[in-house]
């Protein structure tokens, strides 16, 4: 069987470097927020291109901790409105609802299936006063149209990162795009460390001071509270495991773009629709996008995945409920998003990631080559 993701092979690569690092931090005796944290800190703002990363305990700490820090700062309030495209993984949709903010969702580019600057431009009332946009499956969402529109009505920009480490658009990375941007460094993402963990990044001196305040029960000195914080920290070890992995990280997801090559490539079963990498449209390469997944489309989706795992090949779905047909917001079950409830009804995610082998990446594009459709 062609695994899915194999998370073992993946760490197994690096395993003499991560004990070291994993001895460093037991033989230091210092286990939260000491230098392994600052460390990587520093090397993952630097590799942003950001002045702060801001270590939290995971990807969905990150994007609350933003929202709530800007409503500390007065830049938001109970009830504002938060733009945020519909067919997102629920977690930036439970990051607004979290502070009492009112998500608006949106309808995604038929394309890319990231934001679509259109429909944000008509979404935009008097009450709105952030944006959400999420680079979903690794493909960067459109932002300088998007950072423009937010430009032009005065409002905060919110980057979720989660899918999307390495992204690039126009030379600029994911994460240093909006004014703030929350990133999961889940075990399954494209930087993953060993359990969970999240940092946000951002430019903004007073928005980092805020993080660092709200992750650490609000105190930016022992014993002294300014917020009614959270305890949200990255720790030591896995801030070392994280700095490892930063190393590689851009070769790995070179692998990935090779392997989402191979399978653009190869895959010509009219049946299936894959995916429109934007930076195609204009240019030879295909820098932009990281393949956190490599997500293709079919209406016959049943048949295919159950064709798929016959030959060998496990498949996923990302994601198969969009957020407002889940019990968690019933309030919204009975609107209709159609384009979100097709790609939730169609998509099927192909083995991805840097220990899929090119050989590998062939066997699934003969696989799905040979599906013959409904009928099957
Ligand atoms: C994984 C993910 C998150 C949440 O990250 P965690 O570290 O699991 O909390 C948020 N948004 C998106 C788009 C994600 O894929």
């Amino acid at each position: 069987m062609i695994p899915f993701l194999d998370l073992k092979a993946i760490n197994i690569q690096y395993r003499n470097e991560l004990i070291t690092a994993c001895t460093r931090v037991i033989d230091s005796g210092w286990y939260i927020g000491g230098n392994e944290l600052a460390q990587f800190e520093r090397d993952f703002a630097n590799y942003c291109g950001t002045s702060h990363a801001i270590g939290v305990a995971n990807g969905l700490d990150a994007l609350i901790l933003v929202l709530r820090a800007w409503i500390e700062l007065g830049r938001l309030r109970d009830g504002d409105e938060v733009i945020v495209p519909a067919n997102t993984y629920i977690a930036s949709i439970l990051a607004i609802s979290a502070n009492g903010l009112t998500p608006v969702l949106v309808e995604p580019d038929r394309n890319s299936y990231n934001l679509c600057p259109d429909k944000l431009q008509q979404a935009i009332t008097k009450k709105t006063r952030a944006i959400l946009p999420v680079h979903l499956y690794g493909q960067i969402a459109d932002m300088p149209a998007i950072m423009a529109i937010a430009d032009a009505h005065n409002l905060l920009v919110l980057e979720d990162c989660a899918q999307a480490h390495g992204a690039i658009a126009k030379g600029k990375k994911a994460g240093n795009w909006g004014h703030a941007a929350g990133f999961s460094f889940y075990p399954g993402k494209n930087l993953g460390a060993l359990g969970d963990a999240g940092a946000v990044t951002t430019s903004d001196d007073q928005l980092a001071e805020t993080l660092r305040a709200l992750r650490n029960y609000g105190s930016h000195e022992k014993y002294k509270n300014l917020f009614k914080g959270v305890n949200s920290r990255l720790d030591e070890i896995q801030a070392a495991m994280l700095s490892v992995k930063l190393k590689y990280l851009d070769q790995e997801t070179d692998h990935r773009r090779q392997i989402a090559r191979i399978y653009t490539d190869n895959i010509t079963n009219p049946s299936i629709d894959l995916p429109v990498d934007q930076a195609d449209l204009s240019s030879e390469n295909c820098a932009g996008h990281v393949f956190h997944l490599y997500v293709i489309r079919t209406d016959s989706r049943q048949a295919l995945q159950k064709h798929l795992a016959l030959h060998g090949v496990q498949t996923l779905i990302h994601y198969p409920i969009p957020p407002h047909q889940q019990q968690a917001y019933a309030e919204w079950n009975d609107r209709n998003y159609p384009l979100t409830e097709s790609l939730h009804r169609e998509v099927l995610s192909l083995p991805m990631g840097p220990t899929v082998s090119l050989t590998q990446a062939q066997q699934v594009v003969q696989a799905v080559n040979s599906f013959q459709g409904q009928g099957e």
